[in-house]
């Protein structure tokens, strides 16, 4: 196991931190809310805490594919695969980040001579087993919805695999193996030593394996980014794992009448009530599933939480705390 690391921390931005259901993905709109985050984040930043910073980017990925395929209707462009267009995200995301943050922490006077040294957004690769039984399931819907007949047309062109969305409609899926690790991690790590604020494994990362010779090469998938925020966190040592999300704490029974916040859990607690179901897979069900890894592999504390209220959790005020038993 990692040495601890009190004072570092990994903060994870659910994916529509910076474009709001409901809201136009606009350029001004996808500023405003990249100030709203770097405004708490600095505020973390002045208690001392290295920070490094996750993000989710399902509504990026899923623009990114509506271009490409307007791109090839109307001018024949080539489209690019799902690894690249996570590449894509990562900078589209990484760079909103790394300017507002800059800003912030400029006013304050925390830059250079302050304490951080800088911001820096890592293109990073998140290692998947070639053999993971996900890749014979595809589980996870991404891009735009199609008609039936432009769905197939589309999966016979590309050798995508594509079913009808519970949702209305057909889209691709694509298989969210599990994350091992991050092929960058020394470089985080590093980064993060030396007093720079860190962007990385946005989106879960772009999804590689190893092949015999120990090579690298991308593969079409999608991780998801509060598991593999967990091998960050568990990586860099970080004493503290926060999930931001669009909810203010966990709930059991959530969505009944009966349902009831919880303000604190233990590992023991939290395993139980995901095993009863209490965590619907794909949203709140892996971030308690991180959060268990989490604690399970050292981490002293993980903290899941509304996006704006990210300082008062951090200070135990709101949020759901996991912790050892
Ligand atoms: P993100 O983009 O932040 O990853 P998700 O939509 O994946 O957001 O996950 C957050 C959602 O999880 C909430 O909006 C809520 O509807 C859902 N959810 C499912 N089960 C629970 C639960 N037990 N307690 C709280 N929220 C839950
Ligand atoms: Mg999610």
């Amino acid at each position: 196991m990692e040495d601890r690391h009190e004072k570092y921390i990994v903060v994870a931005f659910g994916g529509n931190a910076f474009q709001t259901k409901g809201e136009k993905g606009s350029v001004e709109n996808y500023w405003k809310n990249a100030y709203r985050s770097a405004e708490f984040l600095v505020k973390i930043i002045k208690e001392g805490y290295k920070v490094a910073i996750t993000h989710g980017n399902g509504p990026q990925v899923g623009i990114i594919a509506e271009w490409m395929l307007a791109g090839k209707k109307l001018k024949g462009l080539e489209v690019m695969t799902l690894d690249i267009a996570g590449a894509m995200s990562q900078g589209w995301l990484g760079y909103l980040i790394q300017q507002s943050l800059y800003n912030k922490l400029k006013e304050e006077g925390l830059l250079n001579g302050g304490i951080v040294k800088g911001i820096v957004t890592i293109v990073t690769q998140t290692i998947v087993d070639k053999n993971d039984p996900a890749f014979q399931n595809p589980t996870k819907y991404i891009g735009p919805w199609y008609d039936e007949a432009e769905a197939k047309k589309l999966a016979e062109e590309f050798g995508w695999t594509v079913k009808p969305d519970p949702r209305g409609g057909w889209r691709r899926v694509v298989p969210s193996p599990d994350p091992k690790g991050h092929v960058e991690i020394d470089a985080v790590k590093k980064l993060l030593d030396e007093g720079f604020i860190v962007i990385a494994s946005g989106g879960g990362g772009i999804p590689v394996y190893y092949d015999e010779k120990g090579l690298l090469h991308g593969v079409e998938a999608v991780i998801d980014k509060d598991l593999a925020g967990e091998r960050l966190a568990t990586a860099i040592g970080a004493g503290t794992f926060m999930i931001l999300t669009d909810v203010d704490k966990v709930y059991i029974n959530f969505g009944k009448p009966d349902q009831k916040p919880i303000d604190v859990m233990t590992v023991s607690e939290a395993k139980k009530y995901l095993e009863e179901g209490h965590f619907k897979p794909g949203s709140m069900g892996p971030k308690v599933l991180a959060a268990i890894r989490f604690i399970e592999n050292g981490g002293k504390q993980a903290i899941i939480a509304h996006l704006t209220k990210a300082y008062e959790a951090l200070k135990g005020e709101t949020g759901t705390r996991i912790i050892p038993d």
